[in-house]
């Protein structure tokens, strides 16, 4: 999924999948919400145009509100219009059939979840208002009689619906739920990682940064934090070419991750620049590391510029209990780098 997708509120695509969700349990409900209502019709004196309504009601109607929705410059409005008309319809049936028990309150409370699931409470009691307001109207038209009590049929032709229509609509919340569970799990890695190293970002390592701060000071631990900077990586750029630049990032990126523990904490601290946070690690532990990692990256080759050797520097610092906050490590480590690039770069300065 691009990223627009997941970072911009779009109401036109968020409402068509609305529809696109309601639409399934539609199908289901008012087509099994036909046989129930059907199964009272039928021992009731009931004008015949009135079969065609619930007809059309259970299985065009579905279809007719899915796709005028769709077609909808607000689909999330249409769909919220579509399910007020349901209500309608319901409370209407209701009516029809004389308040019959177990058809009655099958319609009432499966269209009650429907609405809870798609729009809270507001959404619940405003097609709770139009299924009285269908009933009353139906009630004063039709004048049918009382006729509360569901025979054994008519409580086996319920059956299928209330089995069917909470199973398909709680497959729809179970996705639902998976669909917000990734889309957090993706909108977290865009938040955290750089976009062209894949590893944490500035923002972010800062933040772990921090967290091993905290860590040294409470449990009287360890740390040395390590920044490394690309050694003239401006004249590369401008020599081979930015693509050349972002491949010499992604190596020094792999190089550091094939290099260092997992427990290490590497991140991309700006265009050329990274830290490493290596716990429980003494400075003189971290120089050979970084020494070791500077002859590897020398040692490797481009793809794209076969000749170009990559050197680094790096400014290195251990964890001080003296120090007063993260930041002032984070100093220190800088102030080596700085260090490093003035004597000369190619090198590892301790602060
Ligand atoms: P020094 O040896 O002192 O570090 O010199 P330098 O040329 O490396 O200077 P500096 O570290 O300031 O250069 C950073 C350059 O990195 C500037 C910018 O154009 C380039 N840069 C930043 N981000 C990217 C990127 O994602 N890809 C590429 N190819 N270049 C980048
Ligand atoms: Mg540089």
């Amino acid at each position: 999924m691009p990223i627009d997708t997941l970072l911009k509120p779009d109401p036109y695509r968020s409402g068509l999948s609305f529809v696109k969700r309601v639409y399934a349990p539609r199908v289901i409900g008012l087509g099994g919400g036909f046989f129930c209502v059907a199964s009272v019709l039928m021992t009731q004196p009931v004008v015949y145009w009135v079969w065609g309504l619930l007809f059309i009601n259970g299985f065009i109607w579905p279809h007719l509100a899915y796709r005028w929705a769709i077609r909808s410059p607000q689909p999330f409005g249409a769909e919220i219009r579509n399910l007020m008309v349901d209500a309608l319809f319901g409370g209407a049936w209701v009516a029809m059939m004389g308040f019959n028990a177990l058809p009655s309150a099958i319609i009432i409370s499966m269209m009650g979840m429907n609405n809870i699931a798609a729009g809270g409470k507001n959404l619940f009691f405003k097609a709770l208002g139009l299924q009285v307001l269908g009933g009353l109207v139906v009630s004063l038209i039709a004048r049918q009689p009382l006729n509360i009590a569901t025979t054994p049929m008519q409580v086996y032709i319920c059956l299928p619906m209330l089995m069917i229509y909470p199973i398909s609509l709680g497959l729809v919340t179970y996705r639902t739920a998976r669909h917000l569970a990734e889309h957090k799990k993706k909108l977290f890695s865009i938040s955290v990682l750089d976009g062209l190293a894949g590893i944490n970002n500035r923002r972010y390592w800062e933040h772990l940064l921090h967290n091993e701060y905290d860590r040294c000071i409470r449990y009287r631990h360890t740390a040395t934090l390590v920044l490394i900077d690309i050694d003239h990586f401006k004249s590369i750029n401008d020599t081979y070419g930015h693509s050349v630049g972002d491949e010499a990032i992604l190596m020094l990126t792999d190089e550091l991750r094939l290099s260092l523990r997992m427990v290490d904490v590497i991140g991309r601290y700006g265009g050329d620049e990274f830290g490493v946070i290596l716990p429980d690690t003494h400075i003189d532990q971290a120089y050979l590391v970084v020494q070791r990692l500077r002859e590897k990256i020398s040692a490797q080759r481009l793809k794209n510029a076969p000749d170009l050797v990559l050197r680094i520097s790096a400014g290195i610092a251990e964890y001080q209990p003296s120090m007063e906050g993260y930041q002032e490590w984070l100093k220190a480590a800088d102030i080596a780098l700085y260090r490093a690039k003035k004597a000369g770069r190619n090198r590892t300065e301790r602060a």
